[in-house]
């Protein structure tokens, strides 16, 4: 059978297999007690600004807090949900988590936007801009907290709708940025259509940036690509302290990475924060209460 071992070790059966439809079935059935019971937590990655190395930004990225098989990541288990049409449950438990660590945040006196991860299949339902400005309003928080990370996969659908979809919650001051810039297909069509804030360039440009001449050119123009348009631009993957500086030199506004910090639980982040208020006492301000 098709299986690979993931980092726990475990084994993830593709999600094409039917010849282990019993253990795909399973899962199933623990994916919809997953969602029901609590158990997919945000871990929170922190994107630096290069220019000040103050953190206003963080990510949410799911996982599965798995009851035998320990702490899963979304690789094992977002294909899963999308396939079995949870997606949308996996979203609203994502958001409602998301904008209560916010709360949580401002009420503490250290404000964070906090970036959702929104799947293709997320922006073909319409009712989505309303649900989330509810949701936010809700809590008593501006809009301008939290920030919406799409893939250009969800232009594979009804572009006009994703497009009506992003413009009604970008109205509301919700961030609208593009993920895995570059990879995709058609960059530079949505560039000129679509209404958005940020581009995060892929990880894969930014690895062999030091060795590798034209990926540091693709960098840099990317860069200059986004500023000329307006966008703010992230680095993904950023490893070391080589790549940083690099991408300080290239005027790039953002960098999020191992090198910074993993993803890691609101409290780990807590600390780190806390740490980095210490350690970069000049350059850390909070930034202004919106
Ligand atoms: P993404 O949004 O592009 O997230 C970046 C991924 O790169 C994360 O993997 C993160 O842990 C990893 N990463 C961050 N810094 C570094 C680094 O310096 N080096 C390397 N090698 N990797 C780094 P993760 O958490 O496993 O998430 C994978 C993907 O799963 C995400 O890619 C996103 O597309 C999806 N995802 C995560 N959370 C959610 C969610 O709540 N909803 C949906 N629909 N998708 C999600
Ligand atoms: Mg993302
Ligand atoms: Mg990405
Ligand atoms: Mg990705």
């Amino acid at each position: 059978y098709k299986a690979k071992v993931s980092r726990g070790g475990h084994h993830v059966f593709d999600s094409d297999d039917d010849s282990h439809g019993e253990i795909r079935l399973r899962t199933l059935e623990e994916l919809r007690l997953a969602l029901t019971e609590g158990q997919l937590v945000l871990h929170y990655q922190p994107k630096v600004d290069l220019g000040t190395g103050v953190v206003c930004d963080v990510e949410a990225l799911v996982r599965w807090n798995h009851p035998t098989r320990g702490l899963l990541l979304p690789d094992q288990f977002i294909s899963i949900v999308e396939e079995a049409g949870l997606m949308h449950s996996l979203t609203q438990v994502v958001l409602n988590q998301a904008l209560d660590q916010a709360a949580v945040w401002q009420a503490q006196g250290h404000p964070l936007t906090i970036a959702v991860n929104l799947s293709a299949s997320s922006l073909v339902d319409i009712e989505l801009p309303d649900r989330i400005g509810a949701m936010i309003a809700a809590r008593g928080l501006a809009p301008s907290t939290l920030a919406l990370e799409i893939t250009e996969e969800f232009l594979l659908n009804d572009r006009d709708r994703a497009r009506g979809i992003l413009t009604r919650l970008r109205e509301q001051g919700i961030r609208i940025s593009v993920d895995d810039f570059g990879t995709g297909y058609s960059s530079l069509a949505y560039l000129r259509d679509l209404p958005i804030d940020e581009l995060k360039l892929d990880q894969s440009f930014v690895f062999p940036m030091a060795e590798n001449e034209r990926a540091a050119t693709l960098v840099s123009s990317a860069i200059a690509l986004a500023h000329s348009l307006g966008l703010r631009m992230v680095a993904e993957g950023v490893e070391t302290g080589a790549a940083y500086d690099q991408l300080v030199g290239y005027g790039c506004d953002f960098a999020q990475g191992f090198h910074l910090s993993e993803p890691v639980s609101a409290a780990t982040l807590d600390s780190w924060l806390a740490e980095r208020r210490r350690t970069h006492a000049a350059l850390v301000v909070e930034p202004a209460e919106v």
